[in-house]
C-alpha cells in the first residue's frame, strides 16, 4: 500500500485518516502541530505520541522532504534563490527577497509550466506534474531553516500556473492560514495568474483575502496573443471581465503586472490603449524590465520603463516601477531549473 503524504493533508483529513485507524481524533491536532508549527518532519521525534502510535503513522504515512541543491545569494542586494530537489528527483525554484518591510518568497505552484509565455524560461523547460500542498508547503519550512528569516509575505510566481493546480493551491492556502497550524494571513498572499478566465471566478468565490495578479503584459490581443498563447482561450475582454467581477465579489483591488518589452508593447500607444482598457477599475500597475532569457531575444530599452510609467500616469493610470532582484543570480523564473536539466 502506498503511503500517505502526510504533510498535504488539511486538519480535517488527518482526523478521519487517525479515526480510521483507530485513534482518537485530538491526536490530529497535536500531529499537525508538531508537522506545522514545531516543523518536526520525523515521526520518532513527536515525543508526546507513543510509540506505538508512532509506528502505525510510519506504516501509513510518509514525510516527502526537499532538498537544497543549489543556493545562489546575490552580491547586489539580498535576494537567494533556492534550487530545491523533490522526492522524485524533479527541481522546483524559490526566491527568498528580503525587503525593509518584511520577508518576501516566491514560491513555484508545478514542475513546469503547460502555458508556454515566449518570454518566459519556465515554459521552455516544458511541464512536468502539478506539486502536491506539501511540496508548496516545504519550499517555506526549507527556505525558513536555511535563512533563518521568517517569511512575512509569500508569492505564488514561480515556476507554474498556479490556477492550472487549483486544487493543490487552495489545499496548500487552507493548511498555511489554519488556526492551529501556521496561521499565516492570506492578506500576505499574493497569487499571480497568465489569466485562466474561469479559474478566477472560481477563485473569487472563496474569498481569500489574497492579491490577485494578472499577468497582462498588453492591451491588444493579437499582441498579447503573439507572447501569451493563454490569450486565444481567454482574451482581453473576458479577462477584464472576470477581473471586475473578482473585485466586486471579494472587494480586493487586483494587480496587473506589465513587462516592458521593446518593440512589442512599449511604445506611447501600448501606454495609451492600457490606460484606457483600466481606467475605473480598482487595480495598479506593476511595471518591470523583462528578465533577459537566453533562448529569446526580447529586450527593455534603459528608460523604456520609466517613460511607459509617465505615460500611463499622465493618462491618470498609478504604476509602481518594480526593482529587478537578484539580477546577477538569474532570479527571472524558471532558469536554474532549466540549467539544471541541460
Ligand atoms: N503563471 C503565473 C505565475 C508565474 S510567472 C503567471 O503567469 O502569472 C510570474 C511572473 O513573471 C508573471 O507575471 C510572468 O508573466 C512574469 N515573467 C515570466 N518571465 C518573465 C521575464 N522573462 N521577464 C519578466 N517577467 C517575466
Amino acid at each position: 500500500m502506498e503511503k500517505t503524504d502526510i504533510l498535504s493533508l488539511d486538519l480535517q483529513e488527518l482526523q478521519s485518516a487517525l479515526e480510521k485507524m483507530g485513534e482518537k481524533k485530538f491526536r490530529a491536532k497535536q500531529i499537525f502541530q508538531w508537522l506545522h508549527v514545531k516543523r518536526v518532519l520525523d515521526f520518532d521525534k513527536m515525543t508526546d505520541i507513543s510509540i506505538q502510535l508512532r509506528e502505525c503513522l510510519k506504516e501509513n504515512f510518509c514525510i516527502n522532504g526537499l532538498f537544497m541543491q543549489k543556493r545562489l545569494a546575490s552580491c547586489i542586494d539580498n535576494t537567494v534563490k533556492y534550487l530545491y530537489r523533490l522526492h522524485d528527483g524533479n527541481f522546483v525554484e524559490t526566491v527568498l527577497m528580503q525587503y525593509h518591510y518584511g520577508n518576501s518568497l516566491c514560491i513555484s505552484t508545478q514542475v513546469g509550466c503547460k502555458m508556454g509565455c515566449r518570454f518566459c524560461a519556465s515554459a521552455i523547460a516544458g511541464f512536468v506534474r502539478n506539486l502536491e500542498p506539501s511540496e508548496m508547503l516545504m519550499q517555506i519550512y526549507e527556505t525558513e531553516k536555511n535563512s533563518g528569516v521568517k517569511i512575512s509575505n509569500l508569492v505564488l510566481m514561480g515556476i507554474g500556473e498556479p490556477l492550472d493546480n487549483f486544487d493543490n493551491v487552495m489545499k496548500f492556502l487552507n493548511i498555511l492560514s489554519h488556526k492551529d497550524g501556521n496561521n499565516f494571513s492570506l492578506r500576505h498572499v499574493s497569487l499571480s495568474t497568465c489569466g485562466l478566465v474561469p479559474k478566477i471566478y472560481e477563485l473569487a468565490g472563496l474569498k481569500l483575502g489574497l492579491t490577485l495578479c494578472i499577468s497582462l503584459h498588453s492591451a491588444d490581443n493579437s499582441a498579447r496573443s503573439e507572447i501569451m498563447p493563454v490569450n486565444c482561450a481567454y482574451n482581453i475582454d473576458e479577462l477584464v471581465k472576470a477581473c471586475k467581477y473578482y473585485i466586486a465579489e471579494t472587494g480586493r483591488r487586483i494587480t496587473f503586472e506589465y513587462a516592458v518589452i521593446d518593440n512589442v508593447n512599449s511604445s506611447d500607444k501600448d501606454a495609451d490603449k492600457l490606460a484606457d482598457l483600466l481606467r475605473g477599475i480598482n487595480c495598479h500597475v506593476n511595471l518591470i524590465p523583462v528578465n533577459k532569457v537566453k533562448e529569446r531575444n526580447y529586450r527593455t530599452a534603459k528608460n523604456a520603463v520609466a517613460e511607459f510609467a509617465g505615460r500611463l500616469e499622465k493618462r491618470g493610470i498609478n504604476a509602481t516601477v518594480r526593482r529587478t532582484l537578484g539580477s546577477d543570480i538569474e532570479a527571472a523564473c524558471g532558469q536554474l531549473r532549466r540549467d539544471a536539466l541541460k
